[in-house]
């Protein structure tokens, strides 16, 4: 038969010794999913039906030890490594194919320090997560905006919400980490230990290592809040908005933070197909708002949006060298979320979004990207990192000097000459 039908995890898989496989399974306490389980395809499935990779081995782990297991697991193996927080990173790079992908899905407990306004939650929750548990006391940490988002991707990238404006990114907020490292060592950062790897960390995507627990800020919102929510024709709002025209929908009014912070969670159900790209803009223009309103006619699938994100306020307090998040002097962010259902559209809608992506990038005040809503990450690391890119390459060189870590679009270690 060879090898034809199989799958590139199947194959990858085979290449591993029947015993390496045993002792890792034996001494983990979580779970080791292997293509043959029946659990495999459920292991492998993310939120963006658009992903369909088969990896060697999923680890779903318990607890910090599992991580460590799977990651010297995988630099014995010389497989690659995919991390999984809540697996909503739009590209899929929770999932990879041939490799090892180290779910961190079920570690989601969450503690808050009321003395200390902080909150330590393990790296696989969710916005939802924290929120309910912070909530209990009337405090919140800044996160994004739809409550199934995995704190790990939207944290390490950076995390606009509601609070950012208020209060900076989710990065911002972080007090300390416990990270696993790619030699397999369990290290603490903050801005006292391990500071220049904590220094990466914040906007580095997990380019550095697999984060097992997150230590945030809290500041005390809710657990009522005022939330202002209208929608407006887009054919009417622009013309006459000072007229006082009715909105179509307005959602606004005194809500439960828990609620405004899940009020767009049905807008993005699992398994629908997903494509979104961002650029930051320096101000807004008539050019800009004109590009919306053209994109926006010509999308091919109803699902999708174009969206415009206020940015500056706290976020843009912060120096840009004081974190490897380097686009912070942006008023603002334009995203364009390609949604649809239907796999024959695939090429349509990604065609649709780059195009727009393309046209804004000629405008003049437009550049750069954020590596949260990376499209399939075409774009260059430099792109994301400023002048912060040859600092995060020192210390990818230093920390996984293998490229264990492995990220589509983001920064590799230096190799000698
Ligand atoms: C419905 C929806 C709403 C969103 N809303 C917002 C928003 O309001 N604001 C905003 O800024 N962004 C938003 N995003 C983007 C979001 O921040 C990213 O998709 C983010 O990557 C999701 O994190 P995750 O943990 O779910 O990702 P995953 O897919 O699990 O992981 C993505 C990548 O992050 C890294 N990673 C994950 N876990 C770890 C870990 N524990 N340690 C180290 N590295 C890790 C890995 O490299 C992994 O490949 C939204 C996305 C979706 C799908």
């Amino acid at each position: 038969m060879g090898s034809v039908n199989r799958t590139l995890g199947e194959e990858s898989f085979a290449m591993l010794s029947s015993e390496d496989v045993a002792s890792l399974a034996a001494d983990f306490a979580g779970e080791i999913v292997r293509p043959v389980d029946p659990g495999y395809d459920d292991a492998r499935e993310i939120w963006n039906g658009m992903i369909d990779r088969y990896p060697a081995l999923v680890a779903r782990c318990s607890g910090v030890a599992d991580v460590v297991a799977a990651v010297n697991f995988a630099r014995e193996q010389g497989l690659e490594v995919a991390v999984r927080g809540g697996g909503h990173n739009v590209a899929g790079t929770a999932v990879n194919d041939g490799g090892i992908v180290v779910d961190l899905s079920e570690m989601t407990a969450v503690r808050v320090d009321r003395e200390a306004e902080t909150v330590r939650a393990e790296g696989g929750a969710t916005l939802g997560d924290v929120d309910r548990e912070t909530q209990l006391f009337g405090l919140a940490t800044a996160l994004g905006a739809v409550s199934q988002t995995g704190i790990a991707g939207l944290t390490l990238n950076g995390g606009y919400g509601h609070c950012s404006r208020e209060y900076g990114l989710a990065l911002d907020n972080l007090v300390s980490v416990d990270v696993v490292t790619a030699d397999g060592r369990v290290r603490t950062a903050s801005r006292e230990r391990n500071a220049d790897l904590f220094w990466g960390l914040r906007g580095g995507g997990g380019a550095l290592g697999i984060v097992t627990s997150f230590e945030y800020e809290l500041h005390e919102v809710g657990p009522e809040v005022d939330a202002l929510f209208t929608w407006f024709r887009a054919d009417e709002v622009f013309g006459s908005l000072l007229e006082g025209v009715t909105p179509l929908v307005d959602l606004s009014g005194e809500m439960a933070y828990v609620d405004l912070q899940s009020m767009l969670d049905e807008d993005y159900p699992d398994g629908l197909r997903y494509y979104w790209k961002a650029i930051y803009l320096e101000e807004l223009d008539d050019a800009i708002v004109d590009l919306m309103l053209e994109y926006n006619e010509s999308a091919p699938s109803e699902l999708s949006t174009l969206d415009l994100w206020h940015l500056d306020g706290a976020v843009a307090d912060v120096p840009r060298d004081e974190t490897a998040f380097w686009h912070r002097d942006k008023s603002h962010m334009l995203t364009v979320e390609a949604n649809w259902e239907d796999p024959d559209a695939d090429d349509a809608n990604l065609e649709w979004a780059r195009e727009a992506i393309t046209e804004t990038e000629t405008l003049s005040v437009a550049s750069g990207r954020y590596g949260n809503f990376p499209g399939l990450y075409e774009e260059p690391a430099r792109a994301r990192y400023g002048d912060n890119y040859d600092r995060m390459v020192d210390l990818k060189t230093e920390y996984d000097p293998e490229n264990l870590f492995r990220l589509p679009g983001n920064v590799e270690p230096r190799v000698d000459d």
